[in-house]
């Protein structure tokens, strides 16, 4: 029989009242001749409150224990899920990770899946069992530990094993109905797109489209596993939702398809460093070490043999740049005049996968930008994607001009 992977977020298992409309959804796709594999996400809340927990034991805490109490939340639903469906008399039944078992590397609290044997699971299908409940967000490492995949993790497992298990389709059932070309909540024009691609979902996820773990599709793009968002709270048609695809697969596309943003971004100048070679190795090396994720890099024009460098990256780790490059000056391993952090900028950014064959995106987004009169500190570019730092206060205000500006509240009228 077709298999179907089904995942169910943590808002979409918070009662058992909830957990009874997703089995009965689950029990649908019994119905239309599928087995079913449901991954689900700990209850809404219960993850933060197990992460305080640990946090409460004291600052050093042992990773593998940290693992072993925050995984447990997704047990509870994965057995609450396997009851209700067996009490609608859906053949079902539960599994954590080591019982799959879900393989992993030893990296607890940010594992990757190594692998996925389908035979335990295949075997109990082929004995008549229709639905495997599977634990997400959990594995076990070779040493026969339990790990975790890192937060919002069950949305790697549920692709992890569409891929593994060939399963036609993987719905991530959540709570919105589908990826939208921004945030609703910045601009109400914002509309919700059918179909978006894997590239797309990429770079919206890893720029603060919360929807899924980008992990889970890079994951999905590397084994073109097709990807459904759709929310669990409303009753819709097979067409619903946002499907997220190959390329191939979308028709028509406008050349931008959606603007992310980035609140929490701070920009830091290193005023007056030596223009020489390996001056950035000397600057991006300790930051890299003291695990600083910098983002835009920007080396200004040199003159006298100095120059600015200029970063971004996380507002919260502001501090922990300052220290690594001051603690570098004092080894004499770079000089600088002048250290300026402005911890007051955002990052907004278009995407699109018709930027390859479009010119002329960038001049677009500039003079929107121009229009509302918001000055633009940092610009970077790749190849779907143009991202712009500005003065956080302007964000939402940037957001609407871009969203208008490129036509994203109408749907698309060409091919890309
Ligand atoms: N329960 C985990 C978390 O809150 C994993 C997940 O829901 O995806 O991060
Ligand atoms: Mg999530």
């Amino acid at each position: 029989m077709p298999v179907l992977v089904m995942k169910f977020g943590g808002t979409s298992v918070a009662t058992l009242d909830r957990i009874r409309r997703a089995a009965k959804r689950v029990g649908r796709e019994v119905a239309n001749g599928y087995d079913v594999i449901v991954i689900v996400s700990a209850m809404a809340g219960e993850t933060n409150k197990l992460v305080g927990f640990v946090d409460e034991t004291g600052p050093f805490f042992d990773a593998r224990e940290y693992d072993a109490v925050v995984s447990s939340g997704e047990n509870v639903t994965a057995g609450l899920m396997a009851l209700t469906l067996q009490e609608m008399d859906v053949p079902a039944r539960s599994w954590q990770g080591w019982q799959v078992p879900l393989l992993t590397s030893s990296a607890h609290s940010a594992a990757r899946i190594e692998e996925i044997p389908t035979d335990n699971i295949n075997a109990k299908f082929g004995e008549g069992m229709r639905v495997a409940v599977v634990a997400g967000f959990q594995g076990i490492s070779p040493e026969g530990r339990i790990t975790t995949l890192g937060r919002g993790g069950s949305d790697t497992t549920a692709v992890a094993f569409a891929a593994a298990f060939g399963a036609e389709r993987c719905d991530i059932y959540t709570d919105v109905d589908g990826v939208y070309t921004t945030d609703p909540r910045i601009a109400e024009k914002a509309r919700k797109l059918d179909r978006i691609a894997f590239e797309e979902m990429l770079e919206l996820a890893s720029l603060g489209a919360k929807v899924l773990q980008t992990r889970s599709v890079e994951l999905a793009m590397r084994y073109n596993v097709k990807l459904r968002v759709l929310s669990s709270f409303e009753e819709h048609s097979d067409e619903a939702g946002t499907l997220v695809c190959a390329e191939e697969e979308i028709m028509e596309s406008n050349v931008v398809n959606g603007i992310a943003y980035s609140r929490d971004e701070a920009k830091v100048t290193l005023v007056s460093v030596a223009d020489r070679p390996g001056i950035a190795a000397a600057i991006f090396g300790p930051l890299s070490d003291a695990g600083v994720n910098v983002d835009m890099i920007i080396q200004n024009i040199a003159e006298e043999g100095r120059t600015d460098m200029t970063f971004s990256c996380p507002t919260n780790q502001v501090d922990r740049a300052a220290k690594a490059m001051t603690d570098a000056k004092e080894r004499g391993e770079i000089n600088f005049h002048d250290l300026v952090a402005d911890e007051a900028v955002a990052k907004v950014s278009v995407v699109g996968i018709g930027m390859r064959s479009h010119a002329g995106v960038a001049a677009q987004m500039f003079a929107a930008l121009r229009e509302e009169n918001i000055n633009i500190k940092v610009i970077t570019t790749s190849e779907i994607k143009i991202s712009v730092l500005i003065d956080r206060k302007y964000m939402e205000l940037a957001v609407q001009a871009l969203h208008d500006s490129f036509g994203l509240d109408k749907v698309a009228q060409g091919a890309v």
